[in-house]
């Protein structure tokens, strides 16, 4: 799957926007921090929270 700009989606990102968007819509972490308004780091940030609250929509960065 690939995001509106053409960059293709990591796990997380698909992950991300399944929490965030509504109706399915795919998006990388920078359309998505363009989308929401927030920076991308703190949605990196928010990756790691799931992460830890052990949600199976994330995985750790070194195992993508
Ligand atoms: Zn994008």
């Amino acid at each position: 799957m690939t995001c509106a700009c053409g960059k293709e989606l990591s796990f997380n990102e698909m992950g991300l926007s399944k929490k965030f968007l509504a109706g399915g819509e795919k998006l990388c972490l920078h359309c998505l921090s363009r989308r929401l308004d927030v920076s991308e780091e703190r949605l990196k940030e928010k990756i790691e929270e799931f992460l830890r609250a052990g949600c199976k929509l994330f995985v750790a960065e070194k195992e993508v």
